[in-house]
């Protein structure tokens, strides 16, 4: 039977680590603001917007956010974002995806400063994650590390397997691994023989859409099984990409579908938004580097819980 990793517990530590510290700021006058964009009514968006001003209340941000409607154009959206890029109480700039159909997102994420895209979605940003040389790293991926971490699994030297090769989560998340000296494969819906490439992972990170198409089969006795996955099963309830009741009695390690990854994306966003607080306001030199299993690697950690 697994460990099960309460992502909500993880979750909670980071945040409340974020609070102590802005309170901190806030005795020395500085204050930090994220601005959250919203365009159009999508229900989802709404209640992810709402759990971000969430978020920014507990850990004592100033959240401004941003309602218009479904029929703004690119030029008014632009307009915004050069607004808010110029704003000196603006630490952070968060553009809800998806965007309305009309709207692109890559011009919209492109003209947020990268210094304030906490987000880290613009190519400037995602580029450095590339190099181990960011500023922030992209929320979930992010999450997913320091839930990895909570177990206290070494990543260096082990089969480490990440299903899913999207832009926001599967080829970040792969670069991460692989910072962290982890031998790295990538699987996508092309994979020949999903099973076996699945059942060699030490660690498993399974980023791909689709409700439970996990099992146990596909599990290393043992290993660590981190599901991305945000889906419905067949009764409208929400569960993850891993069958969790029958990969829990194989995986050494497992996080639950809710309650594992999705409270950390939130709190990684809080994070990122404090690492950009810090930066615009002087106190931050240098973006921090990710240089895993040396000495650094402390250094690391510590900057990771404490921007
Ligand atoms: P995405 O852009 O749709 O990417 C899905 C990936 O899965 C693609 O690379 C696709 O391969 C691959 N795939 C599809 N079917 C497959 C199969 N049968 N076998 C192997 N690979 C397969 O999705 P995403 O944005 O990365 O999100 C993935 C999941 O994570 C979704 O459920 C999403 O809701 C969830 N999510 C959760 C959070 C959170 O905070 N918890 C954040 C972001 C996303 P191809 O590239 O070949 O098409």
């Amino acid at each position: 039977m697994a460990n099960i990793i309460d992502g909500k517990a993880v979750s909670a530590q980071v945040k409340e680590d974020i609070r102590l510290e802005t309170e901190k700021l806030k005795e020395q006058g500085i204050e930090i603001g994220l601005a959250v964009v919203i365009v159009g009514n999508d229900p989802a968006s709404q209640v992810y917007v709402r759990n971000k001003e969430k978020a920014c209340e507990t850990v004592g941000f100033n959240s401004y956010k941003y309602a218009l409607p479904e029929e703004t154009t690119e030029e008014e959206l632009l307009a915004l974002v050069d607004k808010l890029n110029k704003d000196d109480k603006v630490d952070g700039i968060l553009v809800q995806l998806p965007l309305p159909k009309h709207l692109d997102d890559k011009v919209i994420i492109n003209n947020i400063l990268p210094e304030k895209d906490v987000d880290a979605f613009h190519p400037v940003n995602v580029g450095k994650i590339m190099i181990g040389e960011y500023s922030f790293l992209p929320c979930t991926p992010a999450g997913v590390m320091e839930l990895i971490k909570s177990t206290g699994t070494e990543i260096a030297g082990k089969n480490c397997v990440v299903i899913g090769r999207s832009n926001i989560v599967g080829k970040p998340q792969a670069m991460l691994l692989l910072h962290q000296n982890g031998t790295v494969t990538i699987c996508h819906s092309k994979t020949k023989d999903l099973k076996k490439v699945c059942s060699e992972a030490d660690i498993l990170v399974v980023a791909v859409g689709k409700p439970k198409i996990i099992d146990a089969d596909y599990i290393k006795e043992g290993a660590v099984v981190i599901d991305v996955g945000m889906d419905r099963d067949e009764n409208g309830k929400l569960c993850g990409d891993v069958d969790f009741e029958s990969c829990k009695e194989k995986a050494g390690f497992i996080t639950p579908v809710p309650g594992g990854v999705g409270p950390m994306t939130i709190a990684m966003l809080m994070k990122n938004t404090l690492t950009a607080a810090k930066m615009h306001k002087g106190l931050l030199a240098e973006a921090p580097k990710d240089e895993p299993d040396t000495k650094e690697r402390t250094a690391w950690n510590k900057v990771m819980l404490h921007t």
